[in-house]
């Protein structure tokens, strides 16, 4: 199989030395590419700048901005059989990045921003029979909004998770996550380290 999984943040330039962007450290991607190839895998890894370094084995793409991620998706998903989306784009961008060092004098204290396309939404009329898998990090209620964007990108699984928990989401290296699918009942898995729960999360994918 061939697997085309997205990780990391993106980042959206205010200016050549700022930016905005998200919590994101890319490891359960990471750990999902990691486990997708140690299962004898053919994987590409579109990532945002991460801290990582990329698993053996694995074709890397770097990419910064939500936009260049788009494009890089579509260039690589006509050869692929599951495309997993753990990536946290920017839902928005500054509209005009500067070229040059913004100066404090001329900063006026509000940032015009416009949105990011959304990129499962965008490459959905190209799935085909593909596999789509997309992430949830929540705030909230978890269940409901899986669900929603379940249906809402057309996807046919999400993984949820609560990022307020402590063990769970974003930075650390453990997730407690929620497998719901278009297919079946949603699948609880327990306390798991990035790595093990990337491991299963492959094995049940391709287990379908
Ligand atoms: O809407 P939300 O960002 O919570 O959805 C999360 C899922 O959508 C993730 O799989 C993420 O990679 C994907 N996404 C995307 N393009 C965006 C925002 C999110 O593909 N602009």
């Amino acid at each position: 199989m061939n697997f085309l999984i997205t990780a990391g943040p993106t980042r959206e330039p205010i200016d050549p030395v700022r930016f905005i962007s998200n919590r994101s450290t890319g490891k359960m991607g990471y750990a999902l590419a990691e486990a997708a190839h140690e299962a004898g895998h053919e994987v590409t890894l579109i990532s945002g700048p991460v801290a990582l370094t990329p698993p053996q084995g694995v074709q890397v793409i770097d990419v910064t901005t939500a936009c260049e991620m788009l494009h890089a998706v579509e260039a690589a998903l006509p050869a692929a059989d599951i495309y997993i989306s753990t990536a946290a784009v920017a839902d928005w961008r500054p509209a005009t990045p500067s070229p040059t060092k913004l100066k404090k004098s001329a900063m006026s204290g509000t940032l015009q921003l416009v949105p990011n396309p959304d990129i499962l939404k965008t490459i959905a009329p190209l799935k085909g029979d593909r596999i789509f898998v997309g992430f949830a990090a929540e705030t909230g209620d978890p269940q409901a909004e899986a669900q929603r964007k379940l249906i809402d990108k057309q996807l046919d699984y999400i993984v949820a998770n609560d990022v307020t928990q402590p063990d769970a989401g974003f930075v650390v290296d453990t997730n407690r996550v929620v497998l719901y699918s278009r297919a079946s009942q949603p699948l609880v898995f327990p306390l798991l380290t990035k790595t093990e729960l990337a491991r299963q999360l492959i094995a049940h994918l391709l287990a379908r």
